[in-house]
């Protein structure tokens, strides 16, 4: 059960040879295969489990087809602007090779002026979600509980299409957490080591 078998693309494997991962992670060992099958998942993880390229991975596999529309195909949601960069950084390494193109958006900066998420939502929702095959993540959905962005998150995920598939980690699983998983993804497939 290595990275060849799971038959991903050259563009995506190479990437990930190119991080110099020799073989999968547990938790991608088990959430790959998964997501490359379309299906919603809640996956409990732990930083430092590999977690961000276990839906990098089929994440890219599956954006590589190439489509008619214009706009983002997929996001991802982070609680912090550290996280934020780091995870583009990350992005943008292991998906060197697949031509995708990446985008950070932060609050705070010119464009979102701060202590107005209410803005950055609108522009969120209105210019960028209006697209078909959107697979939506949230790095740490806890996180953004605790920190008061429950409303928001309810808000983007009611606005992302139907056929979204939507990717699910968090460190660990609280009924909160369940039952906004139960609202806002479809027949979850629920990971844990
Ligand atoms: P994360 O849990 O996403 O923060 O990843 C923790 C670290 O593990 C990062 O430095 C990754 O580059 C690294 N990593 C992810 N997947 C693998 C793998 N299959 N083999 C070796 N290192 C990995």
């Amino acid at each position: 059960g290595g990275f060849q078998s799971m038959g991903l693309s050259y563009p995506v494997y190479k990437g990930v040879m190119k991080k110099g991962y020799k073989v999968p992670t547990p938790i991608q060992r088990k959430t790959i295969p998964v997501i490359l099958d379309g299906k919603d998942i809640v996956a409990m993880a732990r930083t430092g489990s590999g977690k961000t390229a276990a839906f990098l991975v089929p994440m890219f596999e599956k954006l590589k087809a190439p489509q008619a529309q214009t706009g983002a195909r997929a996001l991802i949601l982070t609680p912090t602007r550290e996280l934020a960069l780091q995870t583009m950084k990350f992005t943008k390494e292991l998906g060197k090779f697949t031509g995708l193109k990446t985008a950070l958006i932060l609050g705070g900066d010119r464009y979102v002026p701060p202590h107005l998420p209410a803005q950055f939502y609108s522009c969120l929702l209105d210019g960028f979600l209006a697209n078909t095959h959107l697979h939506f993540y949230a790095f740490s959905p806890l996180r953004l509980f605790e920190m008061g962005f429950a409303e928001q998150l309810q808000e983007i995920i009611q606005r992302l299409p139907d056929t979204r598939q939507t990717l699910l980690f968090s460190a660990t699983l609280p009924k909160l957490l369940v039952e906004f998983a139960r609202a806002g993804l479809t027949e979850p497939v629920l990971i844990r080591l």
